[in-house]
């Protein structure tokens, strides 16, 4: 790795070279993948990708591999289906230890893994795309109590996936959203649909942001113009502490902006992540979640609860909010009594419901 720079020095020796032996028409089509369309055939390819692996190795400073793929065309193809067709070539020249050039044969059993992977890819795309168009997505909402008064001060959204019978739960689906660039468009379905419910109930809401929606650069302007005449506070954002981290000067500001909005801040699974602790006495936020897994077993480890403990006295001494997540039973919660958490929130307490207690869709009013 000789960072970026040297990164750049490569790719532009590269696209050099490249455009010498194809002048009429290559093109960069990712950071460091080019694409060249030219009229050869098969044995002159296979020269021209030995040139250049030759020139590369000869005259750059930098020790590189080059894998490669290539396709015959005759006729017309597909712009999609041609980089598809390309990209699994691609893949199993990588798959197969990389710096060679692989052509396009259906029979290659990589090539064959690649499409069949593209393929439910594409379908899962559809699915999620219809899913948003649609409406299959429903937000439930779990209540968090203010152990203190024993009130519940407010809810979390959970999102799941209401596909014909079944109910996909969010860790099934929210990483392929992710993954497919759909993420922001999730957000701002739930951020939307919150905020209506919000409104409407007169309650506090917690929605969480996945990291790459600090990364969003016109999220803010959709969260101000779904804001109508809600007021700020009755929202929270949840953000975890690894997205924050992930980039953080990226994720002080976004923070900064939120809170300036009047928002509320809660950093979501804390303690799992890194472990460096500074940052927890200057980030902007009003709540810390405190991870589950430090919470599970407090009830019958003593070990566990000490350590809970002296967190938890870690954190109220830089003023924030505590949160503790998975209150399973009784005992739980009487512990967290008694060490001082502000907030409690798991099974015990309620478990998330599309039905908000009390309110006008409670379907069993008189429900405890
Ligand atoms: P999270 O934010 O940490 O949410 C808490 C998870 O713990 C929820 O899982 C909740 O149902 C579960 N939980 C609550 N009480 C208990 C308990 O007493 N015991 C145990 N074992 N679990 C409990 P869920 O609903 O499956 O959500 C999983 C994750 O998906 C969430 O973790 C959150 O990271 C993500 N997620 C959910 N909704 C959204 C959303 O609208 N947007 C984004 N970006 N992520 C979401
Ligand atoms: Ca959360
Ligand atoms: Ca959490």
């Amino acid at each position: 790795n000789f960072g970026s720079l040297a990164g750049d020095e490569v790719l532009r020796f590269f696209a050099k070279k490249l455009q010498q032996i194809c002048p009429s028409s290559s093109y960069r089509v990712t950071s460091d993948e080019f694409v060249a369309l030219c009229r050869m055939q098969k044995s002159d390819i296979e020269k021209v990708y030995a040139s250049l692996r030759k020139e590369m190795t000869k005259n750059c400073r930098y020790y590189v591999t080059i894998s490669a793929s290539a396709i015959e065309v005759d006729g017309n193809i597909a712009y999609d289906e041609l980089i598809n067709k390309l990209l699994a070539g691609l893949y199993s020249a990588k798959k197969q230890g990389g710096d060679r050039i692989v052509f396009f044969n259906e029979q290659d059993r990589f090539i064959q893994e690649y499409l069949q992977m593209s393929k439910k890819v594409l379908r899962l795309r559809k699915n999620l795309e219809e899913a948003l168009e649609r409406d299959e997505f429903k937000l439930y909402f779990q209540p968090i109590m203010h152990i203190a008064s024993k009130e519940i001060q407010k809810y979390e959204v959970l999102v799941r996936w209401q596909r014909e019978d079944s109910l996909i739960p969010p860790s099934e689906f929210i990483p392929m959203v992710e993954k497919l660039n759909l993420i922001g468009r999730l957000t701002r379905y739930v951020i939307h649909k919150s905020f209506a419910v919000a409104r409407q109930k007169n309650i506090a809401l917690s929605i969480n942001l996945s990291a790459l929606d600090l990364l969003d650069k016109t999220l803010l302007h959709f969260i101000e113009s779904c804001l109508g005449n809600l007021d700020g506070s009755q929202i929270t954002f949840e953000i975890t502490e690894t997205a924050v981290l992930q980039d953080f000067t990226v994720g002080m500001e976004f923070l900064h902006k939120i809170k300036k909005m009047g928002f509320s801040i809660a950093i979501d699974d804390f303690g799992v992540g890194y472990s460096s602790l500074e940052y927890l006495r200057t980030i902007p936020a009003d709540f810390i979640k405190i991870d589950g897994a430090f919470i599970k077993n407090i009830d019958t480890d003593k070990e566990a609860l000490e350590f809970f403990a002296s967190l938890h006295h870690l954190i109220k001494t830089t003023g924030k909010k505590t949160v503790a997540e998975y209150v399973e039973n009784k005992d739980i919660l009487d512990k967290l009594t008694q060490i001082g958490i502000d907030y409690a929130q798991g099974y015990y307490v309620g478990k998330p419901s599309p039905y908000l207690k009390g309110m006008d869709n409670d379907k069993n009013p008189k429900r405890v």
